[in-house]
């Protein structure tokens, strides 16, 4: 039969992949991915071949997994975190009308927000918005809007793709709409290189956040206007009562 995998191997680590993920990497014969990703995976899954095409390259990725798989091939498509948050589920399933005979199962992973918010302690627990600073794929009046809206419904706010050489005042930009609407003490909270080598947290405020250069292996989280600083912590009260 000809299968493919669609993987989300969680925010790096081994112990954060699921173990549908782990049997689904053990099974195929061939993994696909980005780089970075095949190289956070390679040394537990030895004897697998491995294909990497570099990032900004999704199609040909894609397509190369398609192809491997028509040959006959089983088939694994890995991407970080989930492969349904800004990964690549859809663009396979998209192009997977192209490919009839090769059938396409959906893997969920730990994605950067719940990964990170564990970290934290629990910024997330009640409603969230998650946006991406990216504008590569979307329009940044579009970002802006989605930034002030959710701002204004006083959502907690996870960032992803905060930034990047291009884009180093995207997280200021963001920063000074998300004040239009939400106190400048606002706590808040970063989380750099979740489950990998490195892994750093930092709670701040919103103010504080606003001058602060992060990098694109960091998701940044915005709490609502009840989220507390507890200790170490940055917790969203889910509202239930001390009595
Ligand atoms: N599919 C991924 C997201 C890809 S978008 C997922 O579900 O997690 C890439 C952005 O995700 C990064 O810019 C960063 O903001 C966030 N991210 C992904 N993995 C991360 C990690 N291990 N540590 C911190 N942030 C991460």
């Amino acid at each position: 039969m000809n299968k493919i995998y669609v993987v989300g191997i969680g925010p790096g680590e081994y112990e954060q992949m699921t173990l549908r993920a782990i049997h689904a990497l053990e099974n195929c014969d061939t993994i696909v991915g980005y780089t970075v990703y095949v190289d956070l995976v390679k040394e537990h899954f030895a004897g697998k071949e491995f294909l990497t095409t570099p990032m900004r390259k999704e199609v040909d990725r894609c397509i190369l997994a398609f192809e491997e798989a028509k040959k006959g091939k089983t088939v694994a498509m890995i991407c970080s975190g989930d492969a349904g948050v800004y990964g690549m589920s859809g663009l396979m399933l998209e192009l997977g009308e192209n490919y009839p005979e090769v059938q396409v199962e959906v893997i969920p992973g730990v994605t950067a927000a719940t990964g990170g918010a564990a970290v934290l302690g629990a910024p997330l627990i009640h409603d969230f918005c998650l946006i991406s600073l990216s504008d590569l794929l979307t329009p940044w009046e579009k970002i802006e809007k989605r930034l002030l809206l959710a701002s204004e419904a006083d959502f907690a706010i996870c960032l992803y793709n905060p930034s990047s050489k291009k884009r180093h005042d995207y997280l200021k930009k963001a920063c000074d709409l998300m004040m239009q609407h939400k106190s400048q003490e606002t706590v808040c909270g970063i989380v750099k290189n979740i489950g990998r080598e490195g892994e750093t947290y930092q709670i701040l405020t919103l103010k504080e956040l606003r001058d602060t250069e992060v990098d694109m292996f960091t998701t940044v989280f915005i709490g609502n206007s009840q989220t507390q600083r507890i200790g170490n912590a940055m917790v969203t009260p889910r509202g239930y009562r001390h009595d």
